[in-house]
């Protein structure tokens, strides 16, 4: 796999390791500043995500926005944001366990080189694959783990969010938590 960032995306846009790359518009590598020390993890892209080649861009990646806002991070400038899976699973399911590990890879070059101090799981799929294969995300969203000098902690997923609009303060709280993080351990983030 290339080392060179943009080596690295252009490699990955024409990926074929798993059955996924048979249904999509586009690789959705991820989004934002490489060089940032905060990197955000989802799912999968959905149908959006898939026209634009670009990581929450639908009605989730609104509301995630909103929550960038209100701690000072946006995508354009000081986070990156990728996905667990960078093509479209159909009809939005999970993506199966083989697709997983097919494509972490390119996760893992992204982690290589961008080396971010903080990595904020959206939703229980990137939380297990990230923290723990066992993470509970109504229980332990908030709660920060410390890995081989990065910090990880997961939240809920902004579409789950959509569905239910009651557990927006449980998310806030832990967006402010994540600017407490940056305030302790990140150089030039806010
Ligand atoms: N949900 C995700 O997990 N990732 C996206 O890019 C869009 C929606």
């Amino acid at each position: 796999m290339e080392q060179n960032w943009d080596a690295l995306r252009e490699e990955c846009l024409t990926c074929t390791r798993c059955a996924l790359c048979k249904g999509r518009t586009q690789v959705v590598f991820g989004m934002g500043n490489p060089n940032a020390e905060v990197l955000f993890v989802g799912e999968g892209p959905g149908q959006s995500e898939d026209e634009q080649g670009l990581p929450f861009v639908g009605r989730s990646g609104k509301l995630l926005d909103t929550y960038l806002d209100t701690i000072g991070l946006s995508r354009q400038t000081n986070i990156y944001i990728a996905n667990i899976v960078k093509c479209r699973p159909p009809g939005n399911r999970d993506p199966l366990p083989e697709e997983r590990e097919a494509c972490l890879p390119w996760l893992r070059a992204q982690f290589k080189q961008m080396r971010p101090k903080i990595v904020v799981c959206l939703g229980r799929i990137a939380a297990q694959v990230m923290i723990k294969d066992t993470f509970k995300i109504t229980q332990e969203h908030g709660q920060w783990v410390q890995k081989s000098g990065t910090w990880f902690m997961a939240t809920l997923h902004p579409a789950a969010l959509l569905r239910n609009p009651n557990q927006k303060p449980l998310a806030f709280g832990d967006y402010v938590a994540l600017r407490e993080k940056i305030k302790e351990v990140c150089e030039h983030t806010i």
